[in-house]
């Protein structure tokens, strides 16, 4: 008997158990709903729906938490300011630098991000502070980043001693692994006077990083008036401060090239097809093909910029969407031929024919199933069925409303009520007393008398 009360016992606690440890999982499918993510961080989440970011200017999210982007796709992605959260950076020299942290997310830590298109993101920084630009993630610790893509155009305009672009990241450690990245890269020293430390990279600005099986194509635009890093996957790779495993570099791809100066009586002007610089023996290497172009520059009185004339004239050509295709515009220089896409749009799937699966009533809506030529299938909902009146309309909306007289009589009706109450109770009582009385005298040497 004691044994069963227990194995009850018990099954309850494991029932009361589940809620608590499993899962929640939060579907996305509004750039609200995404923009929400940092009220809480920590949780697990998943993109339903391709979102259009078009005219958003983005808060770079620290997020600490997984991200399952499902296949799906953020276009339009605009990146021009950092998060909230500043976190420190390091040198190749061991020295550290509070950063600032731009992506869609600032700062990435302990996170898990997979499948998930970051498609034409715009950035544009212009900052006096050290900072980091990136598509995904300005800061990334001990985060790992599978099966990503991430395409467009990043430019940071710093001067501040430390600062660098990444495809992917910007500054970290963790595992990048199956991502695709095609990335113009901009990054201009706006002082002139001091020596900095700038870093441009495919997938990573400068940090410690497992890279495997990545395909970077890059074009990439470097103006430094100090120390320049730029490399196809990773501008510097270093070991300190960020781990103590043996970071792989297995199985990438890179097709590209990086243009670029570096003014320095110094000079090191790293610029390679795979890492830059590196700062680290605790690395393997196997498997990655290179088709790289070190472009050089030895005239320095200009920004290097993908623009090659002075005053660009573009011409627009517009791609419309289909199934596979994000739409977009195509934009082509008149004078220089330099031409860059941009304005994307949503996938556009076709649905001809609607069957009906649950037929909307007055009380719910209904639901449509469709397929496009493509073999998805879509769903519509179908709307409540307007109700039928079933009398002569009644409080019809166009009815004057009744004058407000019988207001002000309300109040008095509970007091009408007591005044009513008051008396009865007192004429039920005395009732009661005479009743008690009279039939107390009738039952005389009764219960009641005796004693
Ligand atoms: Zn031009
Ligand atoms: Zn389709």
């Amino acid at each position: 008997m004691k044994k069963t009360i227990w194995l009850w016992v018990l099954a309850l606690m494991m029932v009361l158990a589940i809620p608590a440890t499993a899962e929640e999982v939060t579907e996305i499918r509004t750039v609200q709903e995404l923009q929400a993510v940092a009220n809480n961080p920590e949780g697990s989440y998943i993109l339903m729906e391709d979102l259009d970011m078009t005219g958003i200017d983005w808060k770079p999210i620290d997020f600490y938490g997984s991200l399952d982007g499902n296949g799906h796709a953020i276009l339009n992605l605009e990146l021009s300011q950092p998060g909230d959260t500043t976190a420190k950076s390091c040198d190749g020299n061991s020295i550290l630098y509070e950063s600032w942290y731009v992506g869609l997310f600032g700062i990435l830590k302990e996170a898990e991000v997979r499948d998930l298109k970051l498609i034409n993101v715009r950035g544009l920084v212009e900052t006096d502070n050290s900072c980091f630009l990136a598509g995904l993630a300005g800061y990334c610790e001990a985060s790992t980043i599978t099966g990503c893509t991430v395409t467009g155009n990043l430019e940071l305009r710093a001067h501040d001693r430390m600062f660098g672009v990444g495809g992917i990241a910007g500054y970290g450690s963790g595992h990048v692994r199956d991502c695709t990245v095609d990335v113009t890269l901009i990054c201009t020293d706006t002082d002139q006077t001091r020596r900095d430390e700038q870093f441009m990279g495919g997938i990573l600005a400068t940090g410690f990083m497992d890279i495997e099986n990545c395909t970077v194509t890059i074009d990439g635009y470097s103006s430094e008036y100090g120390y320049a890093h730029n490399g196809g996957l990773v501008g510097m790779l270093m070991r300190h401060p960020l781990g103590d495993w043996t970071c792989n570099l297995q199985g990438n791809s890179v097709i590209g090239k990086i243009t670029f100066f570096e003014v320095n009586s110094d000079r090191r002007a790293y610029c390679k097809g795979l890492v830059g610089e590196f700062m680290t023996s605790y690395r393997t290497e196997s498997d990655n093909t290179v088709d790289f172009v070190n472009n050089e520059q030895f005239v320095y009185d200009a920004e290097i910029r993908p623009e090659m004339c002075q005053e660009p004239e573009y011409e627009q050509t517009v791609v419309e969407s289909d199934c596979t295709t994000y739409g977009h515009t195509v934009y082509t220089c008149t004078s220089c031929g330099y031409r860059y896409t941009d304005d994307y749009q949503l996938l556009n799937h076709m649905v001809t024919e609607w069957t009906l699966k649950e037929a909307p009533t007055t009380e719910k809506e209904g639901l449509s199933v469709g397929y496009c030529s493509c073999g998805l299938e879509f769903t519509r909902t179908e709307e409540k069925l307007e109700p039928i009146p079933t009398e002569a309309p009644t409080m019809a909306p166009e009815m004057e409303p009744a004058p407000i007289q019988p207001a002000p009589a309300e109040p008095e009706v509970p007091v009408e009520k007591t005044n009513l109450l008051l008396p009865a109770v007192i004429g039920g009582i005395v009732v009661l007393i005479l009743l008690l009385l009279i039939f107390g005298r009738k039952k005389k040497g009764g219960k009641y008398l005796r004693k």
